[in-house]
């Protein structure tokens, strides 16, 4: 593997100088570009591990200086900011959480926006002071919110835009809901598929650690991203997870972390871009029939409607409706398909022949 794909990889959290140091210096030997840990910890449930708070900051100043590599940490207030900019720290993250609050964005937007160009750093009364990262050096990492919302995500970016922050990362950590089957969070691909083609400038970061929740999801949910052109991975790594105070089911060891990493195949031969290329245009083309389709189909559910209001009939007849959705859902099993996502699919379509029938009823001119 290697060959551009950057690696992000360490702690959940920082515990004792010595777990950051150990993990560190086996993570430099890997070949690792960034060096995480979260020393403010945003915990769903109270009593659990907060971090140990601004002084582990001291121990990334140490990894970098022992090391050699950029480190990072979360940041959620305008507080974390600036304490994380004046011990050096090259990198910022804003997790999920806070992504999803605008107000809480905005806070660090605002006080990146009151750091002079030439330094980065400014204190919580005003007062300005120097800090050892300038404002052309600043990397903000901006992490899905965790509810599946790409505007939120979006949001976030255009905030730091706007602060004149010029180098911005998105980390796809996959979204909270009450069913997520194997994930801890679901990918839902599709969303930073859509982040992708809207800032087509901004590298996407995938972090399988807490998109899975467990040790033996990294490596695939990593293929998946590779699969998909990301830029680079966020991978929680402990020198001890069985006794990490956070995240333990998820980290894994530097050995375990170089395992995977040298497994992983990057598809980026252009034998293969054309293959995709071609795959891509039968899914234009069939996107295309796909919506002719889905066009007929409103045209004769527009004639049902007129048939239905010249006899007086009601637009919705929900025998036929559950009828429709079972039958189809039968077919779509049949040839292959997922019985639920047929299922959707109807609901979508016949919300919309519902919706096309009332208005020709209720013209709105
Ligand atoms: C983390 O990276 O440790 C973290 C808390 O991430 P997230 O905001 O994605 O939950
Ligand atoms: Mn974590």
């Amino acid at each position: 593997m290697r060959s551009g794909i950057k690696i992000i990889a360490g702690p959940c959290s920082a515990e004792s100088r010595q777990q950051v140091l150990d993990t560190a210096k086996a993570l430099a030997g890997l070949g690792v570009d960034v060096f995480r840990a979260g020393v403010w910890k945003p915990r769903t449930r109270p009593g659990m591990f907060e971090g140990v708070g601004a002084k582990g900051l001291q121990w990334l100043e140490d990894v970098r200086n022992e090391t050699g590599m950029e480190v990072c940490c979360e940041v959620a207030t305008p507080e974390h900011l600036n304490q994380a900019l004046d011990s050096g720290i090259d990198i910022l993250w804003v997790g999920a959480r806070t992504t999803a609050d605008p107000f809480a964005v905005q806070a660090l937007a605002d006080e990146i926006k009151r750091i002079p160009s030439s330094s980065v750093s400014g204190t919580a009364d005003g007062n300005q002071k120097t800090s050892r990262v300038s404002m052309e050096d600043l990397v903000v990492m901006v992490k899905n919110p965790i509810n599946p919302d790409v505007e939120l995500w979006a949001g976030a970016v255009e905030r730091f835009k706007n602060a004149g922050v010029k180098d911005i990362w998105l980390v796809h950590r996959g979204f909270s809901s009450y069913d997520t089957g194997i994930y801890r969070n679901l990918p839902l691909w599709h969303i930073p598929i859509e982040m992708k083609r809207r800032f087509p400038e901004i590298p996407l970061f995938c972090d399988p650690s807490h998109m899975g929740g467990k040790q033996q999801l990294i490596a695939p949910i990593s293929q998946q991203a590779l699969d998909l052109m990301y830029d680079g991975l966020m991978i929680e790594c402990h020198c001890n997870p069985d006794q990490a105070l956070s995240d333990k089911t998820q980290q894994v060891t530097p050995l375990q972390l170089e395992k995977i990493l040298n497994q992983l195949q990057i598809r980026e031969n252009v034998q293969d871009q054309q293959s995709l290329e071609s795959f891509r245009s039968r899914i234009d083309s069939l996107d295309e029939s796909l919506f002719r389709i889905l066009s007929e189909r409103m045209e004769v559910s527009r004639r049902i409607g007129q048939y239905k209001q010249q006899r007086n009939m009601p637009v919705l007849q929900s025998k036929r409706y559950s009828e429709i959705v079972e039958n189809r859902s039968d077919l779509a099993e049949s040839i292959g398909l997922d019985r639920e996502f047929a299922k959707s699919l109807m609901e979508i379509i016949h919300k919309e022949s519902v919706k096309v029938q009332l208005d020709q009823r209720n013209p709105k001119d």
